[in-house]
């Protein structure tokens, strides 16, 4: 069951990238070192054996998409290619252009349908879950809307699995598609699921900056780019507010006035160092006064490919046989190469910002990409409901603190489709002598009643401010002060502002329309209304774990250096919360010890 029709979920996707340990640069990759990187990329705290799992089977992954036919480059020997993303030094990217994940979800796709096609699967497209049916204790079902009649449905079932992507859109604007929301993972975790890290989340440094109060969407670069682009802010501020004020150009700023502040700063990853040092790095940057955008918060930095045209250039003329290229060629031939690597990603950023990034720097700055908070599940993916697993980006499970780039579709698509079908298995054997499941049960009746009295509460509120209106005022809360980077004073204002937010929009959201009927704006306000009481749990998980680790930088826990300044002695847990009644302040934090037997924990360093 989804919201979208599968290949509409493209637009989320369009440049992904996919890991596997790869031995083809003979780099010296291995399974030992991906587990490595990915335990140490999440700043130690993800679980050892799930990461280890998931190195174990990278390689089955790519070789599963290929037999599905997904299109990955190849070297010119008929090898697949491989590119480096963020926190790695080797390389271990497998890629399609710029487009990796929407030809893996055609890879998928193309392959379910040929499962639909046989009437092995049911599919329900523009149908959304609000709320999951237990029976004695055991997921058995779920209350679905459809969203185009607006009809609610019963579906029963002997096993749940919950797959339903990230929250970054909690902080409204985000780099995920429209449509992604929390409401299935929350609705379970009312239902007694714990909800494990919700202040893990992952803000990617190589977005479009901000251009305004108006805009509803961000726009990721992918880390690809950071391959072959040098980051720099001027080394004067003079000249960063002189370009701000259009009187100069990036290209006239001399090399020796450019600071480098990656390469300078993390010598041995330099432009590669992950998503969160680099994030923190460019704020850090654009905090001193050193940003180059000319928006509300002047926050922007440059993404530069004017050394890899020479650098690329020069060696497509010697392939060429011509040892004395001119000026011209060189950039010619640089610019050549550039369009054959990155072609699409370079065309989408002129079109949106009408400037050519092969003749001036691209623009970026941080936005909020992925969450590596979720919903707690265990070896197998259950959650704490039995019967209901969670797999994908909706639940906690990989990726610790931060994600490395490239490994999110490596973890879903290990869950998908090598633990699930041995996990879900294991747990219908016991269900062998179960029997269909009804839904004439009280208890889909009361959950469909529990459903269609929210919708209607919501649609009969006469309020006057629009679903956006609070949207946007919480995602306004949780940038300023459960952002990139959080302290005791803000965390306690957001947990009170939000808990305030949620009284007034209950009071005084409107909602146009009816229930039966396609209604855009009250699938919002059912999303909304989740997002809210998420914020206010993030907030609260901020709050209680003071340290900095990952994309969780609390400012009172630093070094000299800016660097994050974790706590293993007290902090070395999951921080899964259990949920208590509407208010969300008295949800109880249990903690997962995290174990490391294979790693030695250590700080985690990209100098
Ligand atoms: C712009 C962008 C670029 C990215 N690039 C990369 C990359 O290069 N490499 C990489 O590894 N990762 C990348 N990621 C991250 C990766 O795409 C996501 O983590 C991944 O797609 C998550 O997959 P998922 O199946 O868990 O969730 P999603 O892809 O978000 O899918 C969730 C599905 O659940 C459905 N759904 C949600 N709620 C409900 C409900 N209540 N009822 C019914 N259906 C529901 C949605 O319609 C959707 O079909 C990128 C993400 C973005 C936004």
């Amino acid at each position: 069951m989804t919201i979208w029709k599968t290949k509409r979920n493209i637009a989320r996707c369009k440049e992904h990238a996919i890991n596997e340990k790869s031995q083809y640069q003979n780099d010296g990759d291995s399974v030992y070192r991906l587990f490595y990187d990915t335990i140490k990329g999440g700043d130690y705290r993800a679980r050892e054996a799930n990461v280890h799992r998931l190195a174990e089977v990278s390689g089955n992954i790519i070789d599963q998409c290929v037999a599905q036919g997904v299109p990955f480059a190849r070297e010119y020997g008929g090898m697949l290619d491989n590119r480096s993303f963020g926190g790695t030094q080797v390389q271990r990217t497998f890629y399609a252009a710029g487009q990796t994940g929407q030809q893996l979800l055609l890879g998928a796709y193309s392959a379910l349908s040929r499962q639909i096609g046989l009437g092995r699967v049911q599919m329900f497209n523009r149908h959304e879950m609000l709320d999951l049916v237990k029976v004695d204790g055991k997921a058995r079902g779920i209350i679905a809307r459809n969203l185009i009649t607006g009809e609610i449905e019963r579906h029963s079932a002997h096993a749940v699995v919950i797959a339903s992507g990230g929250y970054g859109n909690v902080y409204f604007l985000s780099t995920n598609a429209m449509g992604s929301n929390v409401t299935a993972g929350w609705k379970i975790h009312k239902q007694g699921a714990l909800f494990a890290n919700p202040c893990y989340v992952q803000i990617h440094p190589t977005c479009i900056p901000v251009h305004g109060t108006n805009q509803s969407k961000l726009t990721l670069m992918s880390e690809s780019l950071r391959n072959s682009g040098r980051i720099w802010v001027p080394k004067k501020k003079e000249d960063a507010e002189a370009i701000r004020a259009g009187k100069l150009k990036p290209t006239q700023i001399a090399e020796e006035d450019r600071d480098y502040y990656l390469e300078r700063r993390y010598p041995a990853f330099g432009n590669l160092v992950p998503r969160d040092v680099a994030s923190r790095a460019a704020k850090e940057r654009c905090d001193a006064g050193y940003g180059i955008e000319a928006n509300d918060t002047n926050e922007g930095v440059y993404l530069d490919f004017s050394t890899e045209i020479q650098t690329k250039g020069r060696q497509a003329a010697y392939a060429k046989g011509n040892h004395n290229p001119t000026p011209e060629e060189i950039t010619a031939l640089g610019k050549q190469w550039l369009e054959e690597k990155y072609g699409n990603l370079f065309t989408m950023y002129q079109k949106i910002t009408d400037e050519n990034p092969y003749e001036t720097p691209m623009k970026i700055y941080p936005a909020v990409h992925y969450t590596m908070g979720g919903v707690w599940v265990d070896y197998n993916l259950q959650s704490t409901i039995p019967g209901c697993f969670v797999a994908g980006e909706a639940n906690f499970s990989d990726h610790g603190a931060n994600r490395l780039g490239a490994s999110a579709l490596m973890q879903g698509l290990a869950d998908g489709y090598f633990v699930l079908p041995y996990t879900i298995s294991n747990y219908l054997a016991d269900e062998i002598r179960t029997g269909k499941i009804s839904t004439e049960s009280p208890e889909f009746a009361e959950a469909e009643a529990r459903v269609k009295d929210s919708i209607s509460k919501f649609l009969n509120n006469n309020g006057t401010k629009s679903v956006d209106y609070f949207h946007k005022k919480l995602g306004l809360i949780m940038w300023n002060k459960v952002g990139m980077a959080r302290n005791e004073k803000g965390l306690t204002e957001a947990i009170a502002e939000i808990a305030q937010l949620k009284e007034d929009f209950y009071k005084d959201v409107y909602v146009p329309g009816s229930a039966d009927e396609l209604n855009p704006e009250l699938e919002k306000v059912l999303r909304v209304a989740d997002f809210i009481e998420l914020g206010q749990l993030m907030a609260m998980d901020a709050l209680q774990r003071k340290e900095s680790c990952g994309g969780h930088f609390r400012e009172e826990y630093q070094d000299a250096e800016g660097e994050t300044l974790r706590d293993d002695e007290n902090f070395k847990f999951v921080g899964a919360w259990e949920y208590k009644g509407d208010d969300i302040s008295k949800e109880e934090l249990h903690k997962e010890e995290l174990k490391y037997e294979e790693i030695k924990i250590a700080a985690r360093n990209y100098k």
